[in-house]
This record gives C-alpha cells, structure tokens and sequence, in this order.
C-alpha cells in the first residue's frame, strides 16, 4: 500500500463488497493455512517447500498443460464457431481455492481470460478482499467458449466441456471451490436446487466442497446480496484456515 490515495481505493473495495470490518488476525494465512501450498514469494528466497510439495505442483502444471492440448483448437460443441478465444483457466495449479463461473462473456472471449470484465472486477475485490490475488487462485468455467448473447450454456455443450472442467479439479485438487452462480453450482453438484437454498454452506463433490454463491453478475444488479456473498466468503476462509482433520 503506497498512498493515502491507494488506501482509500483498497477501503472502498471493502466498502463495495460489503466488509464489515476488518480482522487484524493474521492467523488463517499462516503456513499451514496457507492458499497455495507453496507459496512462493517473487523477492523471496527459495521456498521451503518440500520435495513432495514442489513435485505436486510441478505435477499439477504439467497435467494443466496436458489438458489444455488436450482441448486443442476444439470444434466438439457449436459454441465454437462464435468464439474469438478459448478461455481455458488462469491462476495457481497449486491452488487450494478455486472459483468457477458459468461461462465467458465478451471481455473473455476477446481476452482469452475469465473474469475481466466488469463482474471479474468485482470478483477480483472480492478475491483482494479475501486477502489473495487473481495469481493465488484458480477461476475457470464450466464452458470455455463464449455463448451467444450470454445466453447459458446448453446440455449438449456443457457435455463436451464438463470433462475439461473436471480434469482441472483433478489436476489443481483445490481444497474448496466457490462455485459463482446458479448455473455453476448446479452443474457442478448435478443438481436444480436454487442458488438462494444453496449457497451459506458447504456441500461435498468428492473430496472437495464447494460454497455456491451468488454470481458476480446478480451483484452488480443486486449490490445488497455482497453482503450474503461476503458471509459465505468468510466461511471459505474458515475452512482454508481451519482444514477439517482427516481421518485415517
Ligand atoms: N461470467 C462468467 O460466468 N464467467 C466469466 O468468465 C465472465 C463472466
């Protein structure tokens, strides 16, 4: 934080998204609570990581490229024909939160990256506000080609690409993955439950869970809903803090 005028911009990202207040506890970013599980500072010596902890991320890199030539120049679905950019996923292999959208909308598609146009700017104070950056996490989409007008994504396509999504699940094993919007959590959890009756908890998938909440989008038409969002942001924190002990 350089400046009184960089102060203010940071408050009022917390102001925007609804934080309350601010906790001075430090404690749910320390090692082992940490986001990444190797965490690795540009001006910092060389992590002390353990050969295990590196090889994994190396692993998981690898696997990401892999699945990326996988999908190659893809033509499996419609979608293909509009899109100007694959929007594939960016972020931390290594990362233990993951987000995942419904699907690019313009910015993307000519970006070639999720979440950068207006709601990613909101889920980027929010990602800042959970005190990490957009290079900390994992944010990908359940299809990774733009659809028509921003309509949702169709059955036909999102078998096509669900694979591709699930494949990254594996590669990044995230411990938590905050699923953004109605369209996302019910695809990742098979189910048609409504987001409102979803979202505040943790639902398990496998050896992840998954918080749904209110999609970025909805909070630019809805701004009281960050505070929901919010809520169940700081229910995320918990969890990567305080990790449930596994049981042999
Ligand atoms: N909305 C999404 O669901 N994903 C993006 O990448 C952008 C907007």
């Amino acid at each position: 934080m350089s400046s009184p005028r960089d102060l203010a911009e940071h408050l009022r990202y917390y102001r925007d998204i609804g934080v309350d207040g601010l906790s001075r506890d430090s404690a749910w970013r320390r090692r082992d609570g940490d986001l990444q599980r190797t965490t690795i500072e540009p001006s910092a010596p060389p992590p002390d990581a353990t050969a295990l902890e590196s090889g994994l991320a190396q692993g998981a890199a690898i696997r990401l490229r892999e699945i990326r030539e996988d999908i190659g120049d893809c033509t499996r679905c419609k979608l293909h024909k509009g899109r100007t950019n694959l929007v594939f996923g960016v972020g931390s292999p290594d990362a233990r939160l993951m987000f995942v959208g419904e699907g690019p909308g313009a910015d993307e598609d000519v970006q070639g990256e999720p979440f950068v146009g207006r709601a990613g700017q909101l889920l980027t104070q929010i990602i800042k506000a959970m005190g990490f950056t957009r290079d900390q996490v994992y944010i990908a989409n359940v299809v990774k080609c733009r659809p028509p007008e921003n309509r949702n994504p169709e059955p036909d396509e999102i078998e096509q690409c669900g694979p591709f999504l699930r494949a990254q699940i594996a590669a990044i094993k995230p411990d938590v993955i905050v699923a953004l919007g109605k369209f996302a959590a019910q695809t990742l959890l098979g189910v048609e439950t409504p987001i409102s009756r979803m979202r505040g908890r943790f639902h398990e998938m496998g050896p992840v869970v998954v918080m749904p909440t209110f999609h970025p989008s909805y909070l630019l038409r809805n701004p009281a809903a960050k505070r929901e969002v919010w809520d169940d942001m700081k229910l995320v924190m918990g969890r990567l803090a305080n990790p449930p002990v596994e049981e042999d």
